[in-house]
């Protein structure tokens, strides 16, 4: 089997850190039941192991084809396709209303990572479905609801987001895709967009695009931009009617994700006429000028995604690299034996693995917290805690995203490294992995994106509150740390308390230099995400030793599974939390170096 879902390791950190059993009392969440969680992720798993994850290396061998504007996806994808959606498995957190599951967003967070996992390039198409669903929940009209959301829950149909043009990236202001009004509720759109992940495929019978465009007066920048909805055939009486005016160029060859297919989309240019206007058809997504805030709200369900992807990748890496480490002999072992012994016996080696589990465990540790804040945003019946809970949930969306999908790179480059030559030939995979994993901090905004989110909206707006909060939680898992009897987690106290100190010192420096030095707080952007990532990390990982020094003392859970947890998080603290208060220095006293040469001498 090429790839096993952590089924343990993610149920312990639903119940033990995320709070599974709080999430399954709220409103709504009824259905949520022990028995139901854990077969829906067993039930995932399955379909995960055997139909999605063989198909991940044939279509990196044999990508997704363009040929006169249609797309064929690799052998076996439409199948997977059908088989994902059929089991119902798109609708896992949307609304029982348009045929979705309705379980809370925790317990979709694994079945993600699983899916990811299992091929990244299969599970853009559901994630980009995704995306578009929650921006038409959020500002779609009832008819739209009503008319989209049941086929692109059931798979029918799927959704692509439409934001990237070639002179507008990271900044969206340069938008230029023009939207004119009809006069009849409709709009023609025209306009080139690139890069649209599952823009044209095979998969499904209609796509529906979601497409940023401006009026001809809308003001210029960001707030003259509207969301619009595209369908690829219009939809008549509920199906599908006639070819709208909108066509794939030309789709992408990439570095990784091979199958996954990155189109071109003309707009307008007459190529599939509809009436005498020119322009594709398209529905306007609640109000004129709104377009990028509806588009956020499908940017953040996206960007938490992207940090699954991140998760997911690296586990798959972790699963490839400890079972060839197994496997391989060569040299005998430092101490002395008989003969060659098998890699994992030699402590670098187990350094490696180590290094790959224990970033996996902090990210995807971090990553449901933040699921699990979500659903509390969502549910909680008292309202502080609602927006407590949403302010927490949207600090760590660009950790999610940023550290996660960066510690991918390093996770995967090191699956390689424990192959040998092997991980840089293509056969093993691990070379894949890596491939894959590295537009992970491109697409969905940068990483350079994320650290300007995580410091401009997310900690100098509000003057650094919501992370002071988070910081006090932590305060409290080291002091409950330090009551406790193990050295190992006495361990872990020591050195969450020092990384503790050194990012409120980031906090305090974001906060107070911001409206004074901003180039030089910017400078820092991006280290101060990595040192809240691996923070977080660190505290979820004590968190997580914690629970599991609780459960071993009560003798309840596998031994070997919970002292496997404690040392994963004694490493995560030795070998990562360490690094904090060095990267704290790089931040306060690291945007002299950063600035000081002048553009015109690079
Ligand atoms: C495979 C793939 C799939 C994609 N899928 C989609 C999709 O489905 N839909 C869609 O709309 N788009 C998609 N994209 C586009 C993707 O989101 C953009 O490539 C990404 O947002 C970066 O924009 P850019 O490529 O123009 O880079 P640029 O914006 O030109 O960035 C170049 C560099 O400058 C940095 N930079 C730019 N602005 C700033 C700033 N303000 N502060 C600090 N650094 C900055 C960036 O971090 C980066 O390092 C996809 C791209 C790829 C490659």
């Amino acid at each position: 089997m090429s790839y096993v879902a952590p089924l343990k390791e993610m149920q312990f950190v639903l119940d033990e850190l995320a709070g599974m059993r709080e999430i399954r009392k709220l409103a709504g969440n009824e259905d949520a039941t022990e028995e139901t969680v854990a077969a829906v992720l067993e039930e995932n798993a399955k379909l995960m192991a055997e139909v999605v994850a063989p198909l991940n290396r044939a279509g990196d061998i044999e990508p997704s084809t363009w040929r006169d504007g249609e797309v064929r996806m690799p052998p076996g994808f439409k199948e997977a396709f059908r088989a994902f959606v059929s089991g119902g498995w798109q609708g896992v957190q949307h609304p029982t209303q348009y045929g979705g599951q309705g379980l809370p967003k925790l317990v979709a967070a694994p079945c993600i990572e699983m899916l990811h996992s299992a091929n990244l390039s299969f599970a853009l198409c559901p994630l980009l479905t995704d995306g578009a669903i929650e921006a038409l929940l959020t500002a779609g009209t009832e008819q739209q609801k009503s008319q989209y959301l049941p086929k692109l829950i059931d798979g029918t149909w799927t959704g692509t987001m439409n934001l990237t043009e070639p002179q507008a990236g990271s900044d969206l202001a340069q938008v230029k895709a023009r939207a004119v009004a009809q006069g009849d509720g409709t709009y023609r759109i025209s306009g080139q967009k690139i890069f649209i992940t599952f823009g044209e495929h095979d998969l499904a019978e209609n796509i529906v695009h979601l497409v940023l465009a401006r009026t001809p007066d809308a003001p210029a920048g960001v707030k003259g931009i509207s969301l619009f909805l595209v369908p690829k055939y219009l939809v008549a009486d509920g199906s599908r009617g006639a070819r709208n005016d909108v066509y794939c160029a030309s789709i992408e060859h990439k570095l990784g994700i091979k199958a996954s297919p990155t189109a071109v989309l003309i707009y307008g240019d007459g190529k599939f006429p509809v009436g005498a206007q020119p322009g594709a058809i398209g529905y306007l997504i609640g109000e004129e000028n709104r377009g990028l805030e509806y588009m956020f709200i499908m940017m953040n369900a996206a960007r938490f995604q992207v940090g699954m992807q991140g998760i997911a990748i690296a586990e798959r890496a972790y699963q490839k690299a400890a079972a060839f480490a197994k496997e391989r002999v060569q040299s005998r072992a430092v101490e002395g034996s008989p003969g060659p012994v098998a890699i994992i016996n030699h402590p670098d080696v187990r350094r490696m693995l180590m290094f790959m589990r224990a970033n996996t465990e902090a990210a995807r540790a971090i990553a449901y917290v933040a699921a699990g804040l979500f659903d509390v945003a969502q549910g909680a019946y008292d309202a502080t805690m609602r927006t407590q809970a949403a302010a927490a949930y949207e600090y760590l969306v660009p950790i999610v995203k940023g550290w996660s999908t960066e510690m991918s790179i390093d996770v995967t480059s090191t699956g390689v490294q424990v192959h040998g030559g092997m991980g840089f030939i293509e056969e093993t995979g691990a070379a894949q992995y890596y491939r894959d994993a590295r537009i992970l901090t491109i697409y969905e905004g940068t990483t350079g994106i994320q650290a300007n989110d995580l410091v401009g909206r997310k900690t100098a707006r509000d003057g650094g509150v919501v992370a002071k909060a988070l910081l006090v939680q932590m305060r409290a898992t080291a002091a409950e740390l330090g009551e406790s009897g193990s050295e190992d987690l006495r361990a872990i106290k020591a050195t969450l308390v020092e990384a503790i100190d050194g990012y409120a010192a980031v906090v305090d420096y974001v906060v107070s230099n911001y409206n004074s030095d901003i180039r030089s707080v910017f400078a820092g952007s991006v280290p101060y995400l990595k040192l809240a990532g691996i923070t977080h990390g660190g505290w979820q990982m004590a968190r997580a030793a914690l629970a599991a020094a609780r459960k071993l003392k009560a003798a309840a859970g596998d031994e070997d599974f919970l002292r496997a947890k404690i040392a994963t998080a004694r490493f995560f603290a030795d070998h990562m939390l360490t690094s904090v208060p060095g990267l704290g220095k790089s931040i306060v006293q690291g945007a002299a170096g950063a600035l000081a040469i002048p553009a015109e001498s690079f």
